[in-house]
């Protein structure tokens, strides 16, 4: 890992109401903020992250269908005392299942009482897979009575009697690019949470050194309706307390609220609860009454939280994109099957690139995700991983079909002008050709954008290429050569001055047969919206469905997607398309395997007659010089604008608007030379945002 160290963040809760104890963040962060330059500039670094692209996707995040987005595959490691399980410090696996669906209820929305935003889109499951892809409970059970002090005293947070969080941590740890770690203690600073006031836990932003990364909890706060399990993964998707940067009764700065308190717009700038109360009356940093987008948070420390807010939403989806977590999704820990155990890596190579110590000392350069065949791989850059990764481990496998094409992408640092070679012996002799092995290159990749930039390309398996073998993909990195010529990565054997190399194993397997069968596929109109229906006859092996939706029945877009629902027979699935427009629309699945294959559904067919009015009635979908538009008034008045687009997404024409009630608006299409067929009318207008579909003859 890059020299990237998250926030640590403690929280405290109580079920009492005297209490006056503030949270160990603002002590811990402030004061690694003032003495450590390494720990600010990684904080701001991975904030300015998290900000620009909340700030970029907030609607794309937002608007996505209602389904899981992200499926973090969480370990749970319980550190007990040697009582039996299913005592206090080592709970049953019923009570660790149990407080893992909590979880998912409070994310998916369907915790009883649940307000704000409801459906984060992001789930967890205890994983199914261990380090060495063998199959596994997700739980995994430690005796630390060896280890001094932790019988009586539990972890360190605040206090310095008991052990230190790393020693525990360094029990037991799965790698943290792969599984989200929960390690459940006895006590924190002494406390087993039983009586009076206590640390239920804490977290660490994305970001963290991978020493520290993952939740702290205690054991008694292990399930359901106790509120520090979904706080502390709040905190490990970038989200603040709402009363960051307030301090006593001092209000939180709130010039921008983008960067202002806890960067999120929709829950207002306030104070720290004293007591765990909720507020009424008015917020005396607003001037307005408080509002439960803050009383009722869950990241708030009150005792009526029951929400997270849309912007929240945004952050933490932001926050599972990120380089630190999005390698989590698609993990193996997660995967029902696996092609080859046991694992063995592939046959050695001919020589291993080392990087120099310039290299794996300074954050220059490096590699922080590789994503091939539907596997995305976080990566530490050259500081964390000492230059080089080998093959060895079970959980970079990727699969790949003789034949079949497949897009490599790679996500440098991008802090300097990068370049990047990746090889894979297809031949399996130990070395790497350039010119029959080399799969993706290219030099003077930038401009600089930390994490942000990322570039790809396509490569094909040969057809001879041997199935069921185990081959090396080689990724080399290294600074751009504009900064000289002796940083061209001539070969496989370079050795990288300021970047690294990693090696992947790779299963060549045969074809694989299809996962899933349908038993039914309905698409139907429903006054204004589209219903989507199917029900899987077999299924195994299946990611998820992207639902494509097209106007001519050749050219598909996705419209959506829906997650698999696990394997075995009989799964029913829905998706609604909300409003697409009058007229004919055609729609399929594409299921999409954990291994990144895909197939196609039949292509289904449905017309849409009659649409509720937004204001504004289409005079014609079939025109052939002139759209007409006819606006009716409320509930459409208001700013308006009209935009055509062809099938690709080019835009023909785009003006504004009267839509005041009886206007007709004539749009004249002589002057575009555009061939007939059909075509996007996207109308804007008080009601909203309305596409139509227009043919033209
Ligand atoms: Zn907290």
């Amino acid at each position: 890992m890059k020299a990237v160290y998250g926030l640590l963040i403690m929280c405290l809760f109580s079920a009492l109401t005297a209490f006056s104890q503030r949270c160990g963040f603002d002590i811990l962060h402030q004061k690694r903020m003032l003495s450590d330059p390494a720990y600010k500039a990684g904080i701001d670094e991975q904030q300015a992250w998290i900000r620009n692209y909340t700030r970029d996707h907030r609607n794309e995040l937002l608007n996505a269908p209602q389904a899981a987005l992200f499926t973090i595959p969480v370990v749970v490691h319980v550190i007990h005392t040697g009582g039996a399980v299913g005592t206090t410090y080592n709970p049953s696996d019923v009570q660790i299942q149990n407080a893992i669906s909590y979880l998912n209820q409070v994310y998916d929305g369907t915790w009883p009482g649940t307000q704000g935003v409801g459906e984060i889109q992001i789930n967890f499951v205890l994983a199914t897979r261990d380090p060495a892809c063998n199959p596994t409970s997700g739980i995994n059970r430690i005796n630390g009575s060896g280890l001094a002090n932790y019988t009586a005293q539990g972890v360190n947070a605040n206090n310095t009697t008991g052990v230190d969080e790393i020693d525990v941590k360094n029990l037991v740890r799965w790698d943290p690019y792969r599984y989200y770690n929960i390690w459940v203690v006895n006590r924190i600073d002494g406390s087993d949470g039983t009586s009076g006031s206590f640390i239920g836990g804490f977290a660490y932003f994305p970001g963290a050194p991978q020493s520290l990364d993952g939740t702290i909890m205690l054991a008694t706060q292990m399930q359901p309706n106790r509120k520090t399990l979904p706080h502390e993964i709040g905190h490990a998707f970038s989200l603040y307390h709402p009363f960051q940067g307030a301090s006593g009764a001092t209000c939180p700065a709130n010039t921008d609220c983008n960067t202002d308190g806890d960067e999120v717009c929709d829950t207002d700038p306030i104070t720290q609860p004293v007591g765990f109360v909720c507020r009424a009356g008015n917020n005396p940093c607003t001037g307005t009454p408080y509002s439960i987008n803050t009383e009722s948070n869950y990241m708030n420390y009150t005792n009526c939280s029951n929400l997270f807010t849309a912007d929240q939403k945004a952050r933490m989806l932001a926050a599972a994109s990120s380089v630190f977590r999005r390698g989590l999704h698609t993990s193996w820990g997660r995967s029902s099957t696996y092609p080859v155990l046991p694992f063995s890596g592939p046959s050695a190579a001919s020589c291993t690139p080392n990087s120099s110590l310039t290299g794996t000392t300074n954050t220059i350069a490096g590699m922080m995700n590789v994503t091939v065949a539907g596997r995305n791989y976080n990566s530490a850059t050259t500081q964390g991983d000492n230059g080089y990764v080998p093959a060895s481990s079970c959980l970079n496998l990727i699969q790949l079909v003789p034949s079949n094409t497949y897009n490599l992408e790679m996500t440098p640092l991008a802090i300097n002008y990068e370049q990047v070679r990746a090889w894979i012996d297809y031949d399996n002799n130990g070395l790497f050709d350039n010119a029959t092995e080399q799969v993706f290159f290219q030099n003077d990749i930038g401009p600089p954008a930390a994490y942000t930039l990322s570039v790809n390309g396509n490569f094909t398996v040969p057809a001879w290429v041997p199935v069921n073998t185990m081959l090396r993909m080689r990724v080399v990195e290294e600074v751009s050569t504009r900064y000289g010529a002796g940083f061209a990565i001539s070969n496989a054997c370079y050795n990288p001055t300021y970047g690294q190399a990693e090696d992947f194993p790779v299963w060549i397997s045969a074809a694989v047969v299809l996962p899933v069968t349908y038993r039914y596929f309905t698409v139907t109109a429903s006054g204004k919206d589209v219903q989507i229906a199917w029900e899987t006859g077999t299924e195994s092996g299946s990611s998820h469905f992207s639902l494509e939706r097209s106007a001519d029945g050749a050219r598909f877009t996705s419209i959506g997607q829906v997650p698999a629902n696990g394997s075995g027979n009989g799964k029913v699935y829905r998706f609604t398309d909300p409003a697409p427009g009058a007229g004919t629309w055609f729609y399929r699945l594409r299921q999409v395997d954990i291994d990144g294959g895909y197939a196609y559904s039949s292509i289904v067919r449905v017309d849409i007659n009659s649409v509720d009015h937004h204001g504004y009635k289409l005079m014609s979908n079939r025109v052939h010089h002139e759209i007409r538009i006819q606006f009716m008034g409320d509930p459409g008045e208001g700013p308006g604008s009209v935009r055509l687009v062809d099938l690709s997404g080019r835009i023909l024409l785009q003006r504004s608007l009267n839509t005041r009630r009886d206007q007709l608006v004539s749009i004249d299409l002589s002057q575009l030379s555009i061939s007939t067929g059909v075509y996007l009318l996207e109308i804007v207008n008080g009601s909203g945002r309305h596409t139509e579909k227009i043919v033209r003859e």
